[in-house]
């Protein structure tokens, strides 16, 4: 198929992290170049170019956490350091020109869809409008940073930074810091700081299940090997995608006895890293594992055992101008405050103002909590597409495997609108309540809502984040474009 120019069909793609460059090289691949990528910030790579803080990493091995079409050898760790993925998404950008469609420090603000001419107008910040026939909104879900609503954190006089906003001009040599938050950012950027740092304050509010993460470096030798023989990569992405789906339900199912196993592994890890019983004791979770997400770490736990890290478990009553209060009344006086409070999800509404068909808009639709077809279609919301929407995340898994099969779902339906000169396709609302009712219905024998709290969780307790089952299975379900499903409105 050849190129269709720009100006024929125009795509608009929102987001330029994996999702959106994703989408981009499927769509070139399929002889689709009339795309634009907008991106609000200076540079492409979403979560890889924003989370930049010591021990940044991915928790899914590199050979998986990355795209089955781009595989590459060179990873220089089993879980490669989050700036060697964004030089992956740099160089797969640049591998398929895709910079040229790309409008940085672009950001979209407002999107309404014209039913006559089955197209959206989306209006950027400075108030330029751009129409296209289909969007893809690749924005993400954990993009922009929660900050604490504690008491004082305004008063506080010293540095304060969130995890995903690293200020690499301090430097936290021979600093007194304190990190609030023990969750999957906060396991990676403990063991660098204590490495740093004169004295580090953890304070917890809740325990985490922990694993082993068994990180090891690649040789140049077994690089090498994998760029002669790719089908040794293959292989390696084909082990960790089975095994994730293998040991899948000690971690999403709602079962006692599997989260046995999984308990058992974590427990066994605490007692090799700390030798205190008292320590190992405020460490333990209480909730069944896998509620919340499971976090692996080879030196977190271990972290504990230095002199110059203390875990603080009194809650945090108040932060003063040189430092952090707890309810017992001890003031602690820090240099530097790392806040590693995780995101506010981006899906739990519209990310921008976005209207439909007769002007309906996204965030009354979704007042009762994000909802969506296979997460990617919602019902009046015709020819827009979500990449990593609603019921999409995994807890046990590579994310990416969920966004490859919406891309090519997303790529199929491109192309039957372009063939068949279709002015839109809009999923039928009975079909998406259905699919969304079989979902929470599912979700009841999900671990998420069995007593902890979490970012997967809406504040009344549903569920709106995670795919309740196998990636595999979700993935057979996404990505073919059933026309059935849709309404399909011609010219
Ligand atoms: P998170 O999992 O939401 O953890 C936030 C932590 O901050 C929790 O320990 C939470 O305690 C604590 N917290 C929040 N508000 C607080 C307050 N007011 N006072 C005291 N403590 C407070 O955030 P995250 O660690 O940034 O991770 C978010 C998600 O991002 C992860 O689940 C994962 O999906 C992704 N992530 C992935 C990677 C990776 O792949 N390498 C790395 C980092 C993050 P409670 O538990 O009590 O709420």
């Amino acid at each position: 198929m050849s190129a269709a120019p720009r100006a024929d069909f125009p795509i608009a793609i929102i987001g330029a992290g994996f999702g959106g460059i994703g989408t981009a090289i499927q769509l070139k691949k399929a002889g689709l170049d009339s795309f634009t990528i907008f991106e609000r910030a200076g540079e492409l790579g979403g979560t890889w170019r924003d989370n930049t803080y010591p021990g940044a990493a991915c928790d899914v091995p590199s050979h998986a956490y990355s795209l089955s079409f781009e595989q590459v050898p060179t990873w220089s760790h089993r879980f490669a350091p989050s700036e060697e993925i964004q030089d992956y998404l740099l160089g797969i950008a640049k591998k398929w020109g895709l910079r040229e469609h790309m409008r940085f420090d672009t950001e979209i603000v407002d999107a309404r869809f014209d039913e006559a001419a089955g197209s959206w107008t989306l209006t950027t910040g400075n108030g330029e409008t751009f129409t296209a026939r289909v969007v893809v909104s690749c924005v993400g879900g954990l993009v922009d940073p929660a900050m604490p609503d504690i008491k004082g954190i305004q008063s506080y006089t010293g540095e304060l930074f969130h995890t995903a906003r690293w200020n690499h001009d301090y430097d936290l040599a021979g600093r007194r810091v304190a990190v609030i938050g023990t969750g999957a950012s906060a396991v990676q950027v403990v063991p660098e700081v204590a490495r740093e740092a004169a004295r580090v304050d953890v304070y917890q509010r809740t325990p985490a299940w922990v694993v082993p993460k068994h990180d090891k470096t690649y040789s140049e030798r077994y690089k090498s090997l994998l760029a002669r023989f790719p089908i040794l990569l293959r292989a390696s992405r084909f082990m960790i995608y089975w095994m994730s789906e293998l040991f899948g339900p000690v971690i999403f199912f709602d079962n006692e006895r599997l989260a046995k196993i999984g308990e058992k592994a974590s427990l066994a890890h605490l007692k090799a890293q700390v030798k205190d019983p008292e320590l190992r004791r405020k460490l333990t979770p209480s909730f069944q594992f896998g509620c919340k997400r499971m976090l692996i770490s080879d030196e977190y736990w271990a972290s504990f055992e230095r002199p110059n890290v203390e875990l603080i478990t009194d809650p945090i009553e108040e932060i003063k101008s040189g430092g952090i209060q707890t309810r017992d009344g001890s003031l602690r006086g820090v240099d530097a405050i790392v806040v590693a409070t995780g995101f506010a999800l981006g899906l739990a509404s519209a990310p921008f103002p976005i209207k439909g068909k007769g002007g309906r808009r996204l965030d009354d639709v979704w007042k009762d909590g994000a909802v969506a077809y296979k997460g990617m279609n919602v019902s009046g919301f015709p020819n827009w597409f979500i990449l990593m929407g609603p019921n999409t995340g995994p807890g046990h898994t590579s994310v990416l495997v969920y966004t490859e099969a919406q891309i090519a779902h997303v790529v199929a339906a491109i192309k039957k609108l372009r063939k068949e000169k279709l002015r839109y396709v809009d999923v039928r609302q009975d079909v998406q309540d259905r699919y969304n009712e079989g979902l929470q219905g599912r979700m009841k024998h999900m671990v998420w809502s069995t007593g902890c709290n979490s970012w997967y969780l809406s504040a009344d307790g549903s569920n709106h984040s995670l795919y309740p089952g196998f990636a595999a299975e979700y993935a057979i379900r996404a990505r073919p474009f059933r026309v059935r499903d849709y309404e399909i409105a011609p010219f």
